[in-house]
């Protein structure tokens, strides 16, 4: 389903990817864990098409990402660090803000806001303004925004912080869900001790490059000796 080959980006003079290769099937869910600074975001951001690469190719679904960004956009949903959600609007009017953008209109609409709603345990809360919301629950929303649209791909940046461990737990379902229905998913994550339980392979990133790939064992015990072995190598 994603398919980015040799991806290279700079900042300045500073390289920020370098060289870094990926394949992601449907059904997969990916992890990518690395240091502060090692490229996650901007790997995540290059994959969600909103950064370009300045070298390699990049491959949604069977489309050209790079040539044909809008086209594959749709099929992407993404958490990121910027939730995009509108304070002064209501859960649900936020929903239904982002579904019209989709093209979702009608009963349709309104079967997949309560169903995000729903799968987020904010359906009781859905006429409350988004600015009182607390911070797990404004990531809540966020990921209900993501999820809206039942998209193919879901790219998820640090997707764990703010939630308390119930509402963790429930996301970890959620992302096994979605790739058991056969979407893709890959989120970046600093949480070694939460999250990683369904997950098919993780990827270790350091300065820019994937440096191993783990495809079973996601132990936090095994997952900081890689991560550790990786600041010390
Ligand atoms: P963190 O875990 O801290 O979020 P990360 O692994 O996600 O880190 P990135 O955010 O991708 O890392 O940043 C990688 C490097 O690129 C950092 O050195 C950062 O300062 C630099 N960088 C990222 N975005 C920009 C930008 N827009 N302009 C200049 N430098 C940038």
């Amino acid at each position: 389903m994603i398919r980015a080959e040799r991806l290279g980006k700079r900042y300045g003079v500073r390289p920020v990817l370098r060289g870094v290769s990926l394949e992601v099937a449907r059904g997969e869910f990916v992890a990518v864990l690395g240091a502060n600074g090692a490229g996650k975001t901007t790997l995540l951001r290059i994959l969600a098409t909103l950064v370009r690469p300045d070298t390699g190719t990049l491959s949604i679904g069977d489309v050209d990402a790079l040539r044909q960004p809008q086209r594959v956009r749709q099929w992407v949903g993404l958490v990121s660090h910027q939730s995009l959600i509108y304070g002064d609007l209501t859960a649900a009017e936020n929903l239904r803000f982002y579904g019209w953008l989709y093209g979702l209109r009608g009963e349709q609409l309104e079967a997949r806001i309560e169903w995000a709603l729903q799968r987020m345990n904010l359906w009781p809360r859905r006429n409350d303004r988004a600015r009182t919301f607390s911070r797990g629950m404004m990531q809540r929303l966020t990921i209900a925004r993501a999820i809206l649209h039942d998209p193919p791909v879901l790219l998820l940046d640090e997707p764990f912080t703010g939630l308390d461990q119930s509402a963790a737990a429930s996301l970890s379902a959620l992302l096994h869900e979605a790739a058991l229905e056969g979407r893709a998913v890959i989120m970046t994550t600093h949480e070694i001790h939460r999250g990683l339980e369904h997950l098919s392979r993780a990827l270790i990133l350091r300065d820019g490059q994937i440096v191993h790939e783990q495809r079973k064992d996601f132990s936090p015990q095994t997952l900081t000796a890689l991560l550790h072995d990786d600041a010390h190598r």
